[in-house]
């Protein structure tokens, strides 16, 4: 009935552009805050970021998945995500998660209610 439920079910990209030049998807949003394309269908487990950039780029070479250069995970602008090998993805993360010494470390640990925007 809502407005937010209506652009879910259409599957249409929901995004709105910041000026530090982001994109940030208000579609859908999974598990770590990352963007989901759609909460249903065959699509609905990959990551809006991912489809987003495939609609630009075409597919991501095998193996190589996304990483955002702005470090915005909910971030959709082709032009700040970059393909990388696995592995490298990974490599970086933990420089920067070191770097930064964010803690309370992400999965699961239930602490990111508190920075949700309210939506209503
Ligand atoms: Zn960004």
């Amino acid at each position: 009935m809502s407005a937010r439920h209506d652009y879910a079910e259409r599957e249409l990209p929901a995004f709105f552009a910041v000026p530090s030049g982001c994109w940030i998807w208000i579609g859908w949003a999974g598990r770590g805050g990352y963007g989901r394309w759609t909460k249903r269908g065959p699509d609905r487990k990959r990551h809006a970021h991912v489809v987003v950039w495939e609609i630009f780029n075409g597919p991501v070479p095998d193996g190589y998945e996304l990483d955002h250069l702005c470090r915005v995970r909910p971030c959709v602008n082709p032009a700040r995500l970059d393909p990388v090998p696995k592995l490298i993805n990974l490599h970086r993360r933990n420089l920067a998660n070191g770097w930064r010494r964010r803690s309370g470390g992400g999965r699961g640990s239930g602490r990111s209610r508190g920075d949700r925007h309210g939506f209503t």
